[in-house]
């Protein structure tokens, strides 16, 4: 039977992450499914790098992250991200970020409040806000090119990287990881990393129900519309989010890439192809929100759209690193809305834990798979932070 010692299953931004931060450790495969990398979440987000956000653990991961992509940016012949700053609005509750904004200003970058009646980037002219702020920090990623980049650096570090290949079951002896079952036979491990996006959960599943634990995971569908071409678009205007209303807008390919921030629990096919389309429902609803909230976007035409699923831990933490009660078995999931600005860190953490490192900025047990999570949680169906809805986790 094929034996390699360390096995990644999945080859979005986590699974490359890791490979490329664990390489150097010994031999390592990546496994993925699909024809190809980087065709599941990590292709149908919108990029954005955000360092203003509520939850202290994922502040962490996304500040380590920024370093990382930084250095990335610096070493890469083409740089992966680029800094085009952001705003962050709040038109109904006007305290809503002030602890976000008080911990990024403690952590050393720049939150700049903005005056909601002045000048304001283009695409917010007239919005009607209560509070604003600028991150001139912020930036957007190319995850392909992420993903890509990272799993070369892990493959000239000794990995492999294989396609097409879809991993039906964990087989577990004694309590730890054996290997896994694949479509083309038995492929044993020492060491599995579980980097399967929307799959992580089901794949962990029947394992999990043996041996009476609880690793909940919830994917969970957004849409994600382009506009065509718009004369406010332009490569550096900063991304724009109305947190409490549900509603980003970013420049994309002379247009803007536009989320209402929906969210509908969901299901991962039972192979690739996550990807879905928009509800045309949806996006009349989101027309009128835009024409409400940002009326500099009003007159925008609708060219395209997908949505995809983002996963969840029901207390919107990722899961990562060793899990205590099944050996050998390492998690890298759960990356839900913020995965492609804290992949970096995620890489780096569960690849310092596999040889037994410790990180001065991330405490194991905040991302412990064997945490107590929440048996109920708040989704937003329709984006908006008052329409939450509490569903069983
Ligand atoms: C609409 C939308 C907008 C988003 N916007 C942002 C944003 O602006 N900023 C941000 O930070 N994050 C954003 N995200 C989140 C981000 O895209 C995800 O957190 C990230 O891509 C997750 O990466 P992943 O590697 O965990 O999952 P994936 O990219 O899904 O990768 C998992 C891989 O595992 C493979 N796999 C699964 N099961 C198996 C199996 N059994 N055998 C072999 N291979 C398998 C899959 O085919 C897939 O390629 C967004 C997500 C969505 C959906």
């Amino acid at each position: 039977m094929e034996h390699v010692e360390t096995l990644v299953i999945g080859g979005g931004l986590a699974g490359a992450a890791v490979a490329a931060a664990a390489a150097a450790q010994g031999p390592l495969l990546v496994l993925e499914q699909g024809p190809q990398v980087a065709a599941e979440a990590s292709a149908q987000n919108a990029g954005m790098v955000r360092l203003l956000v509520e939850d202290p653990v994922e502040r962490r991961l996304a500040l380590r992250s920024q370093d990382l992509l930084a250095e990335l940016d610096e070493r890469w012949e083409a740089p992966p991200s680029r800094v085009t700053g952001a705003v962050h609005g709040l038109v109904e509750d006007p305290s809503d970020l002030d602890e976000a904004v008080a911990a990024l200003r403690a952590a050393g970058h720049t939150v700049a409040a903005l005056d909601p009646e002045g000048p304001l980037p283009p695409a917010m002219a007239g919005a009607r806000l209560r509070r604003a702020w600028s991150v001139p920090g912020a930036r957007v990623a190319d995850p392909h090119a992420l993903v890509t980049g990272l799993l070369q650096d892990a493959r000239a570090r000794g990995a492999t990287v294989r396609t097409g290949l879809r991993v039906q079951s964990l087989v577990i002896e004694s309590g730890r990881i054996a290997g896994v079952q694949t479509e083309q036979g038995p492929l044993a491990c020492d060491r599995l990393i579980l980097a399967a996006g929307a799959w992580s959960g089901v794949l962990v599943a029947p394992v999990a129900a043996v041996l009476g634990l609880r690793r909940p995971l919830y994917p969970v569908r957004r849409s994600v519309l382009q506009t065509a071409a718009h004369p406010l678009s332009h490569p550096e205007h900063p991304w724009c989010w109305l947190e409490d209303l549900g509603l980003y807008v970013r420049p994309e390919g002379g247009g803007w890439l536009v989320s209402g921030c929906d969210e509908r629990l969901d299901r991962p096919p039972p192979g690739p192809g996550s990807t879905g389309p928009v509800d045309p429902a949806w996006r009349e609803l989101l027309s009128a929100r835009l024409l409400d909230a940002l009326p500099a976007l009003a007159d925008v035409g609708w060219a395209g759209g997908w949505t995809g699923l983002r996963t969840f831990a029901p207390d919107r933490r990722p899961i990562l690193g060793p899990d205590p009660d099944i050996d050998g078995l390492h998690w890298a999931a759960g990356l839900g809305g913020f995965g492609v600005t804290t992949h970096l860190a995620v890489g780096e953490a569960v690849a310092t834990w596999m040889r037994g490192g410790a990180l001065p900025w991330l405490r194991q047990e905040d991302v412990s798979p064997s945490r107590s999570y929440p048996h109920r949680w708040v989704i937003r169906p329709l984006g908006t932070h008052r329409g939450g809805r509490l569903v069983a986790g």
